[in-house]
């Protein structure tokens, strides 16, 4: 598991993306470069790669899983690949060995996006523990929600020495938008649960097209990502704090997650129901529990109508762009179809504190009719 110590040693940023932004800025990455991600995630890893100036290059993910696939991996290295970015979707770890193994062969950092997983393990080594560097995001939806935010924890020291430097010239959200920031999440904490999720859920949307609440996504154009002073900013204070406080939940965080887990193992079945499958050796600490279904539209209509907390989420390669947008991002239609299926086939659970035995039972009842 992630510690406190490991966490307190890192860089905090205004968001998990601008901590993804600073790194590869740190390792050099500009205009015109190439770095790979994985598609089925979501618009904040593209965002931080084109602030940078550099082309995202989807890759593919697995036939049956939720994470990049070596193989295409393999195919979509360029010369001009810079930096490979390694999602553990949902806290499930990645193929880490053999993409460590390729991205050594050519000379590229890996970056782990471990937004999903502080405390999964892979070989029994961390996630996180094996890349050039690794972040993480704490905002809703997170196993950890500390307001917005992102930690950077930086693996090799040419590369800790640099970001340790570039850090001291971040500076602090303005007033208004640290108020917003705070408000926020003072609404969330004091609202969400999963059987609130659908209403909660539309009114962050709502307000977040008023401009009343920090929302998640900004416009797709590069240039105005560029000039973005996201890109230039720390975490706020009060977030800060709350994350060190939460820091040391982290251990009852997991336990919860893995007890719920077992229970969605147990209880959930039905036709066409396929739970998530583990690579050997590996320990996944779930910040959701996906399934693939076989009448997604449906059960997100009917789990709505009886308020249960069911994600739609990744609903597109690159969430929430649309298919017809996304060329406006760099990903084509088509390019990646095991994550295009995935998204039409994937709902994912709650895992955190607030899912509670009463929560449960309503999720056993939902899926047995
Ligand atoms: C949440 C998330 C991020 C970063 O999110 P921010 O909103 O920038 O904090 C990055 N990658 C994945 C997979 C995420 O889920």
């Amino acid at each position: 598991m992630i510690d406190a110590q490991r966490l307190s040693n890192s860089y905090l940023f205004y968001r998990g993306r601008v901590a993804l932004y600073a790194i590869l800025k740190a390792m050099g990455v500009k205009d015109g470069d190439e770095v790979a991600i994985q598609a089925y995630t979501c618009l904040a890893v593209p965002e931080a790669v084109l602030a940078t100036g550099a082309i995202p290059v989807y890759v593919d993910i697995e036939e049956t899983g939720y994470n990049m696939e070596p193989k295409v991996l393999e195919q979509a290295i360029t010369r001009n690949t810079k930096a490979i970015v390694l999602q553990h979707t949902f806290g499930i770890p990645a193929k880490i060995t053999r993409i460590l193994t390729i991205a050594n062969e050519h000379g590229i950092p890996v970056i782990e996006d471990c937004c999903h997983s502080m405390a999964g393990k892979a070989s029994g080594k961390v996630l996180g523990s094996f890349g050039a560097a690794t972040f993480y995001s704490f905002e809703w939806g997170k196993p950890l929600v500390a307001g917005l935010g992102g930690a950077l924890i930086v693996n090799d020291s040419d590369l800790n020495d640099k970001i340790k430097s570039e850090y001291k010239s971040f500076v602090f959200p303005d007033f208004s938008t640290t108020f917003k920031i705070e408000l926020q999440y003072q609404a969330f904490n004091f609202l969400y649960r999963p059987e609130l999720y659908w209403p909660v859920k539309k009114a962050f949307h709502l307000l977040s097209r008023l401009g009343a609440i920090v929302g998640n996504f900004s416009n797709l154009d590069c240039a105005g990502l560029k000039r973005s002073p996201e890109f230039r900013q720390k975490m706020i204070l009060s977030a800060q704090r709350r994350l060190m406080s939460q820091l040391q939940s982290l251990e009852e965080v997991t336990k919860h997650s893995q007890a719920v887990t077992d229970f969605y193992k147990k209880e959930i079945r039905g036709p066409g129901i396929i739970h998530p499958e583990l690579l050997e050796d590996s320990k996944a600490v779930f910040a959701r529990y996906p399934l693939r279904v076989k009448n997604k539209v449906e059960l997100l209509e009917r789990a709505k109508e009886q308020n249960i907390e069911l994600a739609e989420w990744y609903s597109t390669p690159v969430h929430p762009v649309s298919i017809d947008q996304s060329q406006l991002i760099g990903y084509a239609a088509n390019s990646c179809p095991n994550a295009e299926l995935r998204c039409l086939e994937t709902v994912s659970l709650p895992t955190g504190l607030r899912v509670n035995k009463k929560f449960l039972q309503m999720v056993r009842d939902f899926f047995s009719c």
